[in-house]
């Protein structure tokens, strides 16, 4: 996992095998598998609460990597209801939302995945796998 500092195109979101885990699932952290959409092999990727992931809000600030509306026109974040703002303006299931960038480890292609943690009501802790994109950086025009 690293984390994505230049602009990016998105591609095609990739097949993720389980993207919903709660309470016992997701301790000590979730394995998330998710199909290469261009030589079909079944990576893994492990998700460990409070130490995987960077803050979504490190993509759209200043447009750096991707816009707001990248990531709502892709279905990636909706807009965060007021009661549950201070978890950021753009959220999956209106929790603390992160990503993080990955490659294929067979064809190298890159990836994004976007996920939430957090407990949704008492005595229920999800984590949200939103989805995987695959990515292309956009070279520097000067
Ligand atoms: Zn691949």
């Amino acid at each position: 996992m690293h984390s994505i500092s230049k602009k990016i195109i998105l591609g095609k979101k990739a097949l993720v095998a389980k993207n919903y885990f709660s309470n016992d699932e997701i301790s000590p952290s979730a394995i998330v598998k998710f199909t290469c959409n261009k030589c079909n092999h079944v990576n893994t990727v492990e998700i460990t609460p409070y130490e995987s992931g960077f803050p979504i809000f490190q993509l759209y600030n200043e447009d750096k990597v991707l816009t707001k509306t990248d990531l709502l026109n892709n279905n990636i974040v909706t807009k965060t209801s007021p009661g549950r703002i201070h978890y950021g303006e753009l959220t999956v299931n209106e929790l603390p939302t992160l990503y993080f960038g990955t490659h294929c480890e067979s064809c190298q292609s890159k990836y994004l995945g976007v996920f939430s943690y957090g407990e949704k009501q008492p005595g229920l802790t999800v984590l949200d796998v939103s989805g995987i994109w695959e990515y292309k950086e956009l070279e520097s025009l000067n």
